[in-house]
């Protein structure tokens, strides 16, 4: 997977104000000083300040060509960084802030403190409070949970990414390969699509397998996870949905609805069943969305499921819900409902 080390990525995002990379750069906006500020666009010849940024959330948007993105797309721009960008921009970030890499980097397994908590990065140098800090200080003072983070692993496994299990679910062979999803002929994964779950910094922290070679054995699951795997710290697909930059995200039970639904550009991430826990729907504000859009599966598991996960969904967003017809699900339903969630 990505050489990306153990470097926190969403911690630098965090911790990088815009007021300071624009200094940087010697970008000087119109009226500086509010949490809105507009600037001429460095990336097309701009007459009049058309790139706005919301200081306050980290991001930016230009009104006078597609330029838009986080703090780190920004500087990625600035810096024409094409390969690895968000972890070649977050290196200039550190040096922009005048933080060590140490400041950043994640403790091994066990001793990382919980997301939310954004307790490490707090580098040195009379920085700035980080511009997103959120309510997290709270928990500073709690003892971490037993478990509170999944281990980044580092394992790289080939496969088929055109596999026909994945093509007759209309997963085309890019996505697939984007998703790091295939199937895989030896090994732990033998005989299964290998489905790798990241954290919300998108680093690898699971793979999940699904059979993929008719009816498994009885003594084989249909998907299988890692022992020890805490399934409800993670949603399926977070960064990539949070990288969209949307308020609003879908959430479904499975992977292959997550597929269709980010195959068609809409933000989704997967419960990875029909659970939800607190923990996981913090994950989705701190990504910045606003809104959820739960569609679970159109049998009964599903609509016994909806109540509480709203419940737990709404303590963090505000939620809508889509109830589809028997038998349907994200993955099946048709191109209409598909077009009324792309908004
Ligand atoms: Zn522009």
């Amino acid at each position: 997977m990505s050489k990306t080390g153990l470097l926190d990525l969403v911690a630098i995002r965090n911790n990088t104000p815009f007021s300071d990379v624009l200094a940087h750069y010697g970008l000087t906006p119109e009226k500086p000083g509010g949490k809105q500020v507009k600037i001429r666009c460095p990336f097309h010849d701009d007459k009049t300040p058309s790139c706005s940024i919301n200081q306050e959330r980290g991001i930016f948007k230009c009104f006078g060509c597609p330029e838009k993105g986080n703090v780190l797309d920004f500087i990625a721009l600035m810096e024409e960084i094409t390969d690895n960008h968000a972890y070649q921009a977050a290196l200039v970030a550190l040096d922009i802030i005048g933080a060590a890499r140490e400041d950043f980097e994640k403790p091994q397994e066990g001793q990382r403190t919980p997301k939310g908590a954004k307790k490490k990065p707090n580098p040195s140098k009379g920085r700035k409070s980080p511009q997103r800090a959120k309510s997290g200080a709270t928990e500073e003072e709690k003892p971490a949970p037993k478990k509170s983070v999944n281990p980044v692993i580092d394992i790289s496994l080939t496969l088929d990414h055109e596999h026909e299990f994945l093509t007759e679910r209309g997963i085309d062979p890019e996505t697939a390969e984007a998703f790091g999803i295939g199937y895989c002929g030896t090994g732990i994964m033998k005989r299964r699509i290998a489905i790798p779950i990241h954290n919300p910094a998108g680093e690898l922290v699971a793979y999940s397998g699904r059979w993929a070679d008719g009816d498994p054995p009885d003594d084989e699951p249909r998907y299988k996870l890692p022992k020890g795997f805490e399934k409800s710290l993670e949603l399926f697909n977070l960064h990539r949905a949070a990288s969209m930059q949307k308020q609003y995200v879908v959430v479904v039970e499975g992977y292959w609805s997550t597929l269709r639904l980010d195959q068609a550009g809409i933000p989704a991430v997967a419960l990875m069943g029909t659970d939800i826990c607190v923990v996981q729907a913090k994950l989705l504000s701190e990504a910045g969305f606003k809104y959820a859009i739960l569609i679970l599966d159109g049998d009964e598991a599903g609509r016994l499921a909806t109540p509480p996960l709203v419940h737990v969904l709404s303590q963090e967003l505000y939620v809508k819900t889509l109830v589809l017809p028997e038998g349907i699900k994200p993955d099946t339903m048709d191109e209409s409902m598909i077009d009324r969630l792309r908004r």
